[in-house]
């Protein structure tokens, strides 16, 4: 009896190789700490280049800043066909306070079925399980029409410069469709949040506080202002429809402070007040209708408090909403595998933050599906781990999912 292509491909993934590489690369600690030259994403990247290249993929390295590469490794099918990339991120967050882990946060270890450490979840086991993955469909000798690749990018937990690198270079333009494999529990999330954050700056008149009178106090401005929030949050709700992942759009402010940048005293009334707004969209919900409500909240607070001038003001580049179609190729392949693999029906969801493949789809407009193993909450917290079962389905459906997207269309 001759044996399916996938079939090939997925005995050639073992629990013991996918448990071993997401330690190791845990045991590399990757937080950056901007002037300290040895904490980036390095030691991790150099670690994923030899890995690669030692698998026989073709790698490219690309220096996004200093001590922070972005490593991508692919495999070239015998036939012409379209780019699947398998993307994860090598920085994580701070492990914050040591002592409070039940595992040292750089041990890697496996107690339970679990992982635990820094980054297992988020996001080293899912790069780990996309590696495999690729190297399993080249040991098979499976061929691919098309481009299989693997995505190790910096700096998502920030500003997503790794991601914006990529989506620059001739090898980022080239991909056709993503599978951004950070921790969503295995299921199938074809919507991402958005997120806008805004500065809102109330500019009165300084004075002492003796004599309130000859002020214009931004401190009341600002009360205003966030009196009228939850009206201005219901009205950006009526503006799009309810996400079945997602939900409704967030307003939420994160940051009040008077006066904006300088020393507070208790007998001085300020010139200025700062607030910071944390707005979460949904798909569907553009940025600037949000900015546009949020202007006119400044301009009513301005008319209910003479004399006080209101600014608005994105702090960085919105990150729109993304939604992809289930009819899409790459997610019909991952639903495919899904099924092959496990045999569950697959279950969809949505991520409830961004990621890369926010960048990957809006700069290069190309489909994504966020898919991989580990707990949806657990990122960022203490105790941070992956449950093996998930990390080795993971990797067996990127694998399936990949035979199955880059098999010959005819
Ligand atoms: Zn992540």
């Amino acid at each position: 009896m001759s044996r399916s292509p996938v079939d090939n491909v997925l005995t050639q993934i073992t629990e013991r190789e996918v448990v071993d590489l997401t330690s190791e690369l845990v045991q590399i600690p990757s937080v950056f700490r901007p002037g300290e030259p040895e904490a980036n994403e390095r030691a991790v990247a150099v670690a994923v280049e030899v890995w690669l290249r030692r698998e026989g993929f073709s790698v490219e390295v690309q220096e996004v800043a200093p001590g922070r590469p972005n490593v991508i490794g692919w495999l070239d099918g015998a036939l012409p066909g379209p780019t699947l990339c398998l993307e994860g991120h090598t920085d994580v967050v701070t492990e914050g306070d040591p002592a409070a882990w039940q595992f040292p946060p750089w041990s890697g270890a496996v107690e339970g079925g679990q992982i635990y450490g820094r980054g297992s979840a988020d996001m080293k086991g899912g790069l780990a399980a996309a590696m495999v993955a690729a190297a399993a469909v080249r040991r098979a000798g499976v061929p691919l029409a098309g481009r299989l690749m693997v995505a190790a990018l910096v700096d998502e937990e920030d500003a997503m410069s790794g991601a914006k690198h990529f989506v620059g270079t001739p090898l980022g333009r080239a991909v056709s469709a993503a599978i951004v494999c950070e921790p969503e529990q295995n299921e199938l999330c074809l919507e991402q949040k958005g997120v806008l954050w805004v500065r809102v700056t109330l500019h009165g008149r300084m004075a002492h506080g003796a004599m309130p009178y000859t002020a214009v106090n931004p401190i009341a401005a600002a009360g205003q202002f966030l009196a009228r929030l939850p009206q201005l949050e219901r009205r950006v709700r009526r503006g799009v429809r309810r996400s079945r992942f997602l939900g409704v759009p967030h307003v939420t402010p994160t940051v009040a402070r008077a006066p904006a940048g300088h020393v507070a005293q208790n007998n001085v009334i300020p010139a200025t007040a700062e607030l910071r707004l944390d707005v979460r969209l949904t798909p569907g919900l553009e940025p600037g209708s949000v900015l546009g409500a949020i202007e006119d909240l400044a301009r009513d607070t301005e008319r209910r408090c003479p004399g006080t001038r209101v600014t608005v003001e994105p702090v960085a580049a919105p990150r729109p909403a993304t939604r992809v179609e289930r009819g899409e190729p790459v997610v019909r392949a991952l639903e495919w595998a899904v099924r092959r693999v496990s045999g569950r029906r697959p279950v969809f969801g949505g991520v409830p933050g961004s990621t890369d493949g926010t960048i990957l789809r809006t700069a290069l407009g190309i489909p994504i599906v966020t898919f991989g193993p580990g707990n949806r909450l657990i990122p960022h917290q203490v105790d941070e781990h992956v449950p093996v079962a998930e990390l080795v389905e993971a990797a067996r459906c990127y694998a399936a999912a990949a035979v199955r997207f880059l098999s010959r269309r005819d």
